[in-house]
């Protein structure tokens, strides 16, 4: 009886799939298509302080969100000593919309031990600032400092489940990932091939749909061969968001400016969610609905509050339903009267609910400006 010959697909036969193919096709698809971003160099070790901040602020954020705010860091503290001096109601204004605002506090803490001590020389010394993760760590070592750390993120993960065609769901398969990551590892550019792979996540190998026709790694890429490459990584089923409820209060002045629609704010407390952050005052944030009194007990003045709408915001690990009630009056406890612009989005969020036409900037624009009929 003949022996049986199993054939390898043809396409596998002729395609190199050696760890330096790899790199080599992915570095120069880099070489070409890598993104140009404010904080990158090309050719040269890129400064610490620019890699970091930008870090920092790409942790749960995309990169179009983060360009502009980068920006304006950069332009009003162009250094991590500017950035330590500077007072941390400032920055944290200066935060306001990026969310995660952890990251702001941490950011400000990180800023005064890099300012007194200098910067870290290797990733173990990045990981003893506050904020500071193994992701962020490693990505600093390789782009700043040209280390071969592995650099493994969400989309490096997706592009070596499909790369390798990995069964084993996330997040179990997370350690597995990070080992195959960091097999393409090596002492040789290790800052762009850091930022080649997160490109590559970002533009190519994307979450829902990837462009596996644009892909240096497309020959190699055991989930394209196999087909229907988006269905990697493999998920475990996901449990639903809770959610939670609240009421938020938009206290405005009873005796308006027509220049300014100006609200009565708090200061968060440092602990918790947006902690440390101006706010609209609010009841705490709870599974149970609030009933009207015992939202108005939570109220910062005694006042004809009117409820004029709800609001949606969704957090990590919980989504938000918040009532947003109404009123003029003068408020009682700490706080002070500002706008709505350096507040966190789901505090904007209530701050744009139309009150109707019964509102007082609302009457103001019908009277029209200085109260002229
Ligand atoms: Fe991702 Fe497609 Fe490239 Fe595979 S071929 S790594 S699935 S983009």
């Amino acid at each position: 009886m003949p022996a049986l010959v199993r054939r390898r697909p043809a396409a596998v036969d002729k395609v190199p799939t050696t760890r330096d193919n790899l790199r080599k096709s992915l570095l120069s698809w880099y070489d070409s298509n890598g993104r140009e971003l404010p904080w990158r160099v090309r050719g040269a070790a890129a400064e610490p302080y620019r890699v970091w901040l930008s870090e920092i602020m790409l942790q749960q954020t995309t990169v179009a969100a983060v360009v502009p705010y980068f920006e304006r860091f950069l332009a009003r503290w162009p250094t991590v000593e500017a950035l330590a001096a500077a007072p941390r109601e400032e920055l944290l204004g200066a935060w306001a919309g990026l969310g995660y605002y952890s990251r702001a506090r941490n950011l400000h803490a990180a800023a005064h031990a890099l300012a007194e001590r200098g910067f870290p020389a290797d990733e173990a010394g990045w990981r003893t600032l506050p904020g500071v993760g193994p992701y962020t760590a490693a990505a600093i070592a390789a782009i700043a400092l040209g280390q071969p750390a592995n650099v493994v993120d969400g989309n490096v993960e997706r592009v070596m489940a499909r790369l390798r065609a990995v069964e084993t769901p996330l997040p179990e398969a997370k350690a597995r990932l990070r080992e195959l990551a960091g097999e393409l590892v090596a002492a040789e550019r290790p800052g762009d091939w850091a930022q080649a792979l997160m490109d590559l996540g970002a533009t190519v190998c994307t979450p829902k749909s990837p462009k596996c026709g644009a892909c240096p790694w497309m020959k190699s890429c055991a989930a394209f061969t196999a087909g229907a490459p988006e269905t990697y990584p493999r998920r475990a089923a996901k449990a639903e968001r809770p959610r939670r409820h609240g009421a938020v209060f938009l206290l405005e002045p009873p005796a308006l400016s027509p220049a300014a629609r100006e609200f009565w704010l708090v200061r968060r407390p440092d602990k918790g969610l947006l902690g440390g952050m101006a706010a609209l005052p609010t009841t705490e944030w709870r599974a149970k609905k609030w009933t009207r009194a015992e939202a108005l007990a939570h109220a910062p003045a005694k006042a004809a509050w009117r409820k004029i709408g709800a609001v949606e915001h969704v957090f990590t690990h919980f989504a938000l339903t918040l009532d947003v009630y109404a009123a003029d009056a003068a408020p009682a406890g700490d706080g002070w009267w500002g706008d709505a612009s350096a507040l966190p989005t789901v505090f904007k969020k209530a701050a744009d609910v139309e009150r109707g036409p019964e509102g007082p900037h609302a009457r103001l624009k019908a009277r029209g400006p200085r109260g002229k009929r």
